[in-house]
């Protein structure tokens, strides 16, 4: 048995490719398990004019195949629908009204989610909107899940949180990024703090360094016009790559309530080193793709349509981050992202030291590794060093590993799903808190400022390869290398 949670979406954007393609069949699962029973509503607002029933039958098509027809239709006897234009303060009037009503008819008790699935520039109209039109509910809750990105810079993201902030508490604001909600990198939590053995050695005197990866295969794609001016930092490193870098460089919560845990990820992003210009060129690497050897589609960015020829946009970042904590002292946090990399995958490898002991005067130990493997195929890794079969006592590198089954995977709720039920269910612990968001930005503008100043180099990597050579060397001069090199 599950615990029903009582609820009133209102959907933003109701009409959008989110809400079709990822929030609809999220919620549909949340109410398949017994989360949404009798006590919830849905509300979709966008611009335009629908009816209740061709709204219905919207959210049916995005989730009606292969689904039992009966439980489609009592589900969908929860949703309403009213146009509004979000920039105009009339439209809330009618929106009040609807809200109100499914509230009354499905008996949610005032508790209110305001799920902006808008384009980034209505995120803090529509925020102070529903505060200045009294759409907040005085009793139950209010609760805002904001939708990425969560500004284009410190300067804009700190405007957006200014203007959330003047119509919700900050922990009435469940900011969105979608890498915390993948299951592997909520295991990152369980295996430091669950096993002793990890948890004692997770410090400067047992690790190496940590690598991330999250490397795409695919180019550019239809995206030029938003990618060109965010490329690789902002689109993957400025929020899911420090996001996760948070779960792995903070220290251990008090407890593991989500306030706790922000606090431990917040002292972990304060210890951040930010960067000036010339560390910016020792610490980073930007790159862009060129045209493949081995597949002729694969063309260079700048032959990409609808990308200027002279783009300087980076696809590719690679560096080193630093924490000034006693955990962390001397520890390279290594992070990669790329576009046309040879291989997809998002990666977490912690690398340990190796040990001194010489077996018999043999191969030395080796430095061994934990791997977690967010996507595409979650699996975690453990490599060893042990006994060689044979007489002597040669040391070869073994590897534990252990990957979810066909049955697991299938019932693993999918990242939306995990982040509806979360925000109904008030736990803020897989949401970006203000502080890492603030911080992470701050880190990037410092590259950003150097990039678009062209004050560092742009360096260009074959595509359908593991990004530039640059990138190597940037671990090789600490005496490092990338665990993953393209092969499994
Ligand atoms: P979309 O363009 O498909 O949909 C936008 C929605 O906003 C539509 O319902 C439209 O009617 C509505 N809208 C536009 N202007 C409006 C106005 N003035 N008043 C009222 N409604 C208005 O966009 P999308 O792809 O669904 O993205 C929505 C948000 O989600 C964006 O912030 C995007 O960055 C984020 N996001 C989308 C995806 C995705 O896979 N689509 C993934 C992650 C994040």
């Amino acid at each position: 048995m599950v615990d029903e949670l009582k609820t009133l979406v209102t959907f933003f954007g109701a009409t959008g490719d989110l809400a079709k393609r990822l929030l609809y069949p999220s919620v549909f699962n949340l109410y398949k398990k017994g989360f949404l029973a009798k006590n919830f509503a849905i509300v979709g607002t966008a611009r335009q004019d629908l009816t209740d029933a061709e709204y219905q039958d919207m959210v049916r098509t995005s989730i009606s195949e292969g689904q039992d027809k009966k439980q489609v239709e009592a589900f969908l006897e929860h949703f309403s629908y009213i146009a509004s234009d979000v920039t105009d303060a009339a439209g809330y009037v009618g929106l009040k009204e609807e809200i109100e009503k499914a509230s009354d008819k499905f008996g949610v008790a005032g508790n209110r989610i305001f799920y902006l699935a808008v384009a980034p520039r209505f995120f803090g109209t529509i925020a102070q909107f529903l505060k200045s039109e009294g759409l907040l509910a005085d009793t139950g809750y209010n609760r805002i899940m904001i939708e990425k990105p969560f500004g284009t810079s410190y300067k804009t993201a700190e405007q957006l949180q200014n203007e959330l902030t003047a119509a919700f508490n900050d922990d009435q604001v469940y900011r969105i990024d979608h890498f915390l909600g993948k299951e592997m990198v909520m295991n990152i939590a369980p295996l430091r703090f669950g096993n002793p053995m990890l948890n004692t050695a997770w410090n400067k005197d047992y690790i190496k360094n940590v690598q991330v990866t999250l490397a795409e295969t695919l180019g550019v794609e239809e995206r030029a016009g938003y990618y060109d001016t965010a490329g690789a930092l902002l689109d993957m490193i400025q929020n899911h790559t420090m996001q996760i870098i948070g779960w792995l460089a903070m220290e251990e919560p008090k407890d593991f309530s989500a306030s706790e845990i922000r606090n431990a990820k917040n002292a972990a992003f304060s210890a951040l080193q930010i960067y000036n210009e010339e560390e910016v060129n020792r610490y980073f690497v930007r790159a862009q793709y060129g045209a493949s050897k081995t597949n002729t589609d694969h063309v260079a960015y700048t032959e990409e349509p609808d990308v200027p020829k002279d783009s300087k946009t980076n696809t590719y970042i690679a560096g080193e981050l630093h924490f000034n904590t006693p955990r962390w002292e001397g520890v390279p946090f290594y992070i990669r992202s790329g576009k046309r990399m040879s291989k997809k995958t998002t990666r977490i490898d912690v690398v340990f030291k190796a040990g001194a002991f010489k077996f018999g005067g043999q191969q030395e130990p080796q430095e061994t590794v934990l791997t977690i493997v967010v996507s595409p195929d979650e699996k975690i890794t453990m490599s060893l060093n042990s006994k060689k079969v044979s007489d002597n006592f040669s040391t070869q590198v073994i590897n534990l590993g252990w990957a979810p089954t066909d049955k697991e995977k299938a019932e693993t709720p999918a990242p939306y799903e995990r982040m509806l039920h979360d925000a109904m269910d008030g736990n803020g612990s897989n949401f970006a808190d203000w502080h890492g968001v603030a911080t992470a930005w701050k880190f990037t503008d410092a590259l950003s400022d150097v990039y678009a100043a062209d004050k560092a180099p742009l360096f260009t990597y074959e595509s359908d390869t593991m990004g530039p050579k640059e990138a190597d060397e940037l671990l090789a001069k600490n005496g490092d290398a990338w665990v993953f090199d393209g092969e499994e």
